[in-house]
């Protein structure tokens, strides 16, 4: 009720006292079965004043209106307003167009028949018996001779309030709002058969992120807020993009900070497998296989870093978060508001305070030695994977296999009795396998290290010197490695990097099985054999 004796107040000017206000409204309402509207303007009417002035219950907000509508009564802030003069029919007219908005929207408005110079940018305008059409899928404001407006109040220390990313709606024009620049980048495009370099990245607030395109070099740069002006809104893929055009205004805020931006994307469910690099906003659950804490000083503060490996049914991936995690080995955790990073191709989970972690209500059992197995394709396609699990037949032993030095101090691969980093050294004997594997989907090096290489090859360390010092060559063992163990088939678990030569397995585990299409057979046969009656 107070808002309506307010209005009811404010449209007398004050003449008439609140509480008799109030008294006449209560009689109608409560007496008279009056609706408050009638009651409002019979009320004003009464008292001398004009029931058209009154807002509330009577106007829609613009978020309310849709197009096509036949009268409209709305008000609303003009955000800018440009008279014109046209010929219609033959005559002279002068028409005002603008943009209009209160907390719900903004709409752009045109006055057709317009001889005053009333309005200004910043008056708070009321519009009565207006009707709506469209434009670009928006409500647009006509105001016809049939229609009424006023200034219900100058503008005199109106300052337009900037927008928070979530609330643009869109195919908005003219929008105001403040940002971080988070990335921008530049570009060359072909508009209209002419070279155009355009700036786009993302900018964000508080309550949301989203693409942004520059048409224009405003000298934006990462990390500063800006307020925008006259910026545009259009949707691609149901995603919000901003637009700064030639006519936008951008201004560095010096003093504004925007600390905790939203993250970038629309929030998603994922599964472990489905981890690719630069996916952001993600919410993954799963069991902590392992964690640690490490303090690191960050510009003379000590940050707690924790990082561990976290596994569901599809995989595990290895995290790191910035942020107080009180969770344990055993755990199953849900991150909320997750990202990815890759790191040599493995697609790594980070958290940090954006992110939400909890406890999961559903525990996740994965076993903890159990590893995912992978087509090599799909290892390729995710750029590697932790602990993964690949059956493939050797169809190459590669150099580098057989007996190697390595520094003492960084345990590199010496060449020639040189290490790279530490010079001429003397190395510590090691014997590793490398190999060419491959599964029908692709292939990929795996390396074996000391004790898997003698398992396979049946060499050890001894017998290998041995050999290599008999006949003065690796070639040897080599050729004859090659020939106990080339197309032979093998599962390799371990975790998969990619450089710029493909995939690297560092096996793990390694060993021969009977290829399946063996044991199919197999089966095939011991079928036959039963069908037949053998
Ligand atoms: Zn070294």
């Amino acid at each position: 009720m107070k808002k309506h004796v307010e209005d009811m107040y404010s449209v007398l000017g004050g003449k008439v006292e609140r509480e008799a206000l109030e008294k006449e409204l209560n009689l109608f309402v409560g007496q008279y079965k009056v609706s408050i509207p009638s009651a409002k303007r019979s009320i004003v009417k009464k008292f001398g004043g004009d029931p058209d002035a009154l807002s509330i219950g009577v106007e829609k907000s613009i978020g309310e209106i849709s197009a096509g509508e036949g009268s409209v009564d709305v008000s609303g802030r003009v955000v800018f307003a440009t008279p014109r003069e046209i010929t219609a029919s033959g005559e002279k007219k002068r028409i005002l167009s603008g943009l209009i908005e209160d907390s719900t929207g903004s709409m752009s408005f045109t006055i057709w028949d317009y001889a005053s110079d009333d309005v200004s940018r910043g008056d708070l305008i009321a519009f009565r018996n207006a009707y709506t059409t469209s434009y670009r899928e928006k409500p647009q404001l006509n105001v016809s001779s049939k229609s009424r407006f006023w200034v219900r109040e100058k503008a005199s220390d109106w300052k337009r309030e900037a927008k928070k990313i979530k609330d643009i709606q869109p195919n908005e024009s003219n929008v105001l709002f403040e940002g971080k620049i988070i990335s921008v980048a530049a570009r060359t495009i072909n508009s209209k058969g002419e070279e155009k370099e355009i700036h786009y990245g993302l900018v964000g607030d508080e309550t949301k992120t989203v693409r942004f395109t520059a048409w224009k070099d405003f000298g934006l740069d990462k990390g500063s807020v800006v307020r925008v002006e006259g910026a545009y809104s259009r949707e691609r893929n149901g995603e919000l993009q901003l637009n700064f055009s030639e006519k936008s205004v951008v201004e560095k805020l010096v003093d504004r900070e925007i600390g905790s931006v939203a993250r970038f994307g629309v929030p998603r469910v994922c599964k472990v497998s489905e981890l690719r690099e630069g996916m952001g906003n993600l919410t993954v659950t799963g069991r902590i296989v392992s964690v640690s804490r490490k303090e690191i000083e960050v510009q003379g503060q000590t940050k707690s870093m924790f990082s561990g490996v976290l596994a569901d049914e599809t995989g595990k991936v290895s995290f790191t978060g910035w942020r107080d995690f009180e969770f344990k080995e055993g755990d199953t955790i849900r991150i909320t508001g997750g990202y990815v990073r890759s790191w040599k191709g493995v697609p790594q989970l980070k958290f940090d305070d954006k992110s939400e972690v909890t406890l999961a209500e559903k525990e996740i059992k994965v076993t903890a030695g159990s590893s995912s197995i992978y087509a090599i394709d799909a290892l390729e396609e995710r750029g590697g994977a932790m602990d993964a699990s690949v059956t493939a037949t050797i169809i190459e032993v590669r150099q580098g296999t057989g007996l190697i030095f390595r520094c003492p101090q960084c345990k590199r691969t010496l060449k020639l009795g040189e290490c790279r980093t530490h010079g001429p050294v003397d190395g510590i004997a090691d014997f590793r396998v490398r190999l060419v594997v491959d599964d029908g989907t692709g292939s990929l090096f795996a390396n074996l290290n000391r004790e898997l290489s003698e398992t396979i090859t049946g060499y050890t360390l001894e017998s290998v010197r041995k050999r290599t010092e008999q006949t003065l060559s690796q070639e040897t063992v080599v050729a004859e490695i090659s020939s106990k163990v080339l197309f032979r088939t093998m599962r390799l678990t371990g975790n998969v990097f990619s450089d710029d030569f493909g995939l690297n397995l560092f096996a793990s585990t390694a060993e021969f099985v009977v290829p399946e299409v063996k044991q199919r057979a197999v089966v095939l046969f011991q079928e036959a054999i039963q069908t037949l009656g053998m």
